[in-house]
């Protein structure tokens, strides 16, 4: 094992951080995750992890895990918002490997890394927030309270707000999107089956799963709108302002609005993918790389690609050229993937209603002709 008895730290400890950890641990490395949280939860929300991250998963020994807290996804359902007609059915048991789609609480998905980092002999250290790192052999990392710590690699699964991609890459500033998503998980009193349903109507969509064994709904509703919202879940709303923009909507909608109580308000930002990845000692993974719009569910099965992919890489090379290889590896993917959720939502929210209706009908015949 090439990373035996290197000293790997990972600042930040969500999905890409907490799978980053693991995978290099299994390779040999000690290794160390500084979160500058009191404590390693998610707030209530679901999350969409799709056959890519799965693998990933299968691979870190957490599949059966995962598994055991999920829901199996039959369908991508895109539906028409006034009257719920169904506009394009992606059956999911069509793909390859049926039963590889999931949806899963966020906080379960977050307990199960948790516990298997801990099992492995990785140490979390909690209440540490980054302020600086230094690149070098070995590379430095200052913490606001005042200690200095280093590692032979400095991992940045640090979120949307990376320090650590702010040391490669310089300070950009996120541009406001002119969109605002709520989230609330609400419990599944009328039966939503288990497939993810996109309402799309003008200037807005909701997007509803079921999580739990079906015993919540997960929803995300995504509207346009000029004024600005913080980036931070932290922000709680009243259900009104999510309940009447959305109040057109058809009748299964509003069923689930009616139970909606304390909404998380998000102001949703594009930030360019990261140009440099790495430098000596140090790598980014995750939203620190390519924060991505949450319009293809893909930003943590990608963090979770990327955890895979460096731990790979760090194995099979010196470090230098290993973390070159990742770089090349996963950048142009991860970019391909962000522009592809950022054209997602003009695409559900189109306004013409002309232009809407010939969108639906002709999504809904390349649905009927895409090879399985
Ligand atoms: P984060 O989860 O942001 O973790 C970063 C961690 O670093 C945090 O714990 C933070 O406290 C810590 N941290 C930050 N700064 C510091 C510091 N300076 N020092 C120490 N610690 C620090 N993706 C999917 O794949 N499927 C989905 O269905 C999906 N749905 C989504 C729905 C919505 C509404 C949104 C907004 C996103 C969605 N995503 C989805 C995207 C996904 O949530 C993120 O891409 C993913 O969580 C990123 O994981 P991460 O580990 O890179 O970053």
């Amino acid at each position: 094992m090439r990373l035996e008895g290197r000293r790997v730290v990972v600042v930040g400890g969500g999905i890409g951080g907490l799978a980053v950890a693991l995978a290099c641990r299994q390779h040999g490395a000690e290794v160390l995750v500084l979160e500058q949280a009191q404590a390693i939860e998610e707030v209530g929300a679901g999350i969409q992890i799709s056959p890519n991250g799965l693998c990933v998963l299968d691979a870190l020994g957490l599949g059966q895990g995962l598994r055991d807290r999920a829901c199996i996804a039959s369908a991508v359902s895109l539906r028409d918002h006034s009257g719920g007609a169904e506009v394009l059915r992606l059956d999911l048991s069509r793909l390859a490997e049926a039963g590889t789609y999931h949806f899963v609480h966020r906080a379960d998905l977050i307990d199960l890394l948790v516990e298997a980092v801990r099992a492995s002999g990785a140490q979390i250290r909690l209440l540490q927030r980054v302020v600086a790192v230094r690149p070098g052999a070995p590379a430095q990392i200052d913490l606001a309270n005042g200690d200095r710590c280093g590692g032979d690699l400095v991992i940045g699964a640090d979120g949307l707000h990376s320090a650590v991609r702010g040391a490669l890459n310089g300070a950009v500033a996120p541009v406001f999107t002119r969109q605002v998503a709520w989230r609330a998980v609400v419990p599944n009193l009328a039966g939503h089956p288990p497939e993810a349903r996109v309402h799309m109507g003008p200037g807005r969509h909701l997007v509803s799963y079921p999580l739990r064994g079906g015993a919540q709904v997960n929803l995300v509703a995504v509207e346009e709108r000029s004024d600005w919202v913080a980036e931070s879940w932290s922000h709680l709303d009243a259900p009104e302002p999510m309940r009447s923009a959305f109040q057109d909507f058809a009748p299964d909608v509003q069923a689930l609005l009616g139970a909606v109580e304390r909404p998380g308000l998000w102001g949703l930002f594009r930030h360019p993918v990261a140009r440099v990845w790495q430098g000596e000692g140090v790598a980014l993974l995750g939203d620190a790389a390519h924060p991505t719009l949450p319009f293809m569910a893909q930003g943590a099965n990608m963090a979770l690609e990327d955890a895979w992919a460096l731990a790979a890489c760090l194995e099979r090379d010196p470090q230098p050229q290993a973390l070159a290889r990742y770089q090349h590896l996963r950048r142009d993917r991860c970019a391909r993937i962000v522009a592809t959720a950022d054209g997602n939502a003009w695409k559900y929210h189109l306004k013409n209603p002309l232009i809407r209706s010939a969108a639906h009908l002709a999504m809904g015949v390349l649905g009927r002709v895409a090879p399985a």
